[in-house]
């Protein structure tokens, strides 16, 4: 029996994750995401009505097409954790397979919120969850497990193959953080005892990979100390505060939410994003609000919120969208003088965000900075840390699992090289157990060997 893994989004990008593994005759999925970048579109934006074929050819989406050359059943649908990167294309590419959809139970709740939305196909793929430590039998010749890991959105696992050829560790995305309030520390153990078991197959986040500066990536607790330190004034003086971070980021909202509830201030979620991600965190118990916090989703209420805290500016903190200064997010409209809300001399600009590194988003920054500051703002920017393994995680990991082959992924070929580099550094070589592929090349393992079928 052969292992192939397909790679079919988020091998040139990051963004658009999907990989398909192939054991035997059966097909097991990873990940369903969307490029965002691609369409100039953010965690705001509608794709709903769009045809998938469409959202392929303008790369927002992977193309999947090539799986009707794959000669193989899908039996599973498996997503890691809820970021639109892995599974913003699923209500577009799952009714094409008749297998059902795991995840676990945040990751599956926003699946479904996606679903729901969907106006242009019908979805009949089971949902099936399943909880990290858990596994479950995808067919006679394969169990998958979940592994606990940890990243920026709760409940992220590392889904895990068990196959009479081997194991497969798909590992997209984690970062190792020993502190955050929501979530333990990432499942080392698991990992060193799968590492012993024997690992043939590893499929890896590089997206840190090429930043040689960052050995490992900090704790959220770090984040947590520095918005503390840059709250501490503002929160007891009379100016507004505007807080603003990726909406799915929990571990840090509930930080920043702590924060803010020692003071006297109220804090006001504000965006249709925010709604989508808090609200439903906060139904399953995930993130826990203060009592006079606020989630304001629809257009209506987000007004009649900022014309309240535009009046009583002392009483509240903002939490709002638009980080990326993307111009019909929040923040934006804003600094834009589209809301009630008047940004005035003094008032504090919190980007609990970095600048995702992208043309498009560093012009949008850069004006809406300059638009905040012409008002007389202060701006507080990088009170952040990342969500993506550094390079000495990366090696530490490596270790942990000592796998017989690493396929590096979520990366441009910059960052899977700057991966692949690091792999030689712990004894692997490139085309022998190290393997670059691009979208739409697959890797298979046998018993003549290795091959790349593109
Ligand atoms: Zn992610």
């Amino acid at each position: 029996m052969s292992i192939e893994i397909i790679a079919m989004g988020g091998y040139e990008e990051v963004g658009k994750n999907m990989t398909a593994v192939k054991v035997g005759e059966d097909v097991i999925i990873f990940d369903m995401g969307i490029h965002l970048d691609r369409l100039h579109i953010h965690e705001d934006t509608n794709i709903e009505k769009m045809h998938s074929l469409d959202l392929i050819e303008r790369g927002v989406i992977p193309d999947d097409t090539l799986m009707k050359d794959v000669n193989g059943k899908v039996k599973a649908i498996v997503f890691t954790h809820g970021h639109l990167d892995h599974i913003g294309a699923v209500a577009k590419l799952a009714q094409r397979y008749e297998a059902p959809i795991i995840a676990t139970p945040y990751t599956m709740a926003l699946i479904e919120r996606i679903i729901k939305g969907e106006r242009k196909f019908k979805f009949n793929n089971p949902l099936q969850v399943l909880k990290s430590g858990e596994k479950c039998q995808i067919s006679p010749d394969v169990t998958l497990e979940f592994v606990h890991t940890t990243h920026s959105i709760p409940q992220a696992v590392t889904p895990v193959l068990h196959t009479s050829e081997g194991i497969i560790v798909y590992s997209n995305d984690f970062k190792f953080d020993n502190h955050q309030k929501l979530s333990p520390p990432p499942d080392y153990q698991r990992f060193r005892e799968l590492g012993e078991k024997g690992v043939l197959g590893f499929i890896v986040d590089s997206t840190r990979a090429a930043e040689y500066d960052q050995v490992i990536t900090h704790s959220e607790r770090v984040a947590r100390v520095v918005l503390e330190d840059i709250l501490d004034q503002p929160l007891k003086e009379e100016e507004g505060i505007i807080v603003t971070t990726f909406a799915s980021h929990i571990e840090r909202i509930q930080a920043i939410s702590e924060i803010v509830a020692k003071s006297d201030r109220k804090m006001l979620l504000l965006g249709r994003s925010m709604e989508r991600y808090c609200s439903l965190a906060e139904t399953m118990g995930i993130l826990k609000l203060p009592k006079n916090s606020s989630i304001y989703g629809s257009p209506k209420s987000i007004n009649r919120a900022l014309t309240l805290a535009d009046e009583n500016r002392e009483d509240y903190v903002l939490l709002a969208t638009g980080h990326q200064g993307e111009p019909d997010a929040l923040l934006p409209r804003i600094a834009n003088e589209k809301t009630s809300f008047n940004v005035q001399h003094g008032d504090n600009i919190i980007f609990s965000a970095p600048v995702i590194p992208n043309p498009l988003n560093r012009a949008n920054r850069n004006l809406l900075e300059r638009r905040l500051k012409s008002k007389g703002a202060r701006i507080f920017t990088n009170a952040h840390v990342s969500g993506h393994a550094g390079r000495e995680d990366h090696r530490n990991f490596i270790r942990m699992l000592n796998p017989a082959h690493i396929i590096p992924s979520h990366g441009d070929l910059e960052m899977l090289t700057a991966y692949a580099e690091l792999a030689e550094e712990e004894g692997y070589r490139m085309g022998n157990n190290l393997h670059i592929l691009r979208n739409g090349q697959a890797q298979v393992f046998n018993d003549e060997g290795e091959e790349v079928k593109n």
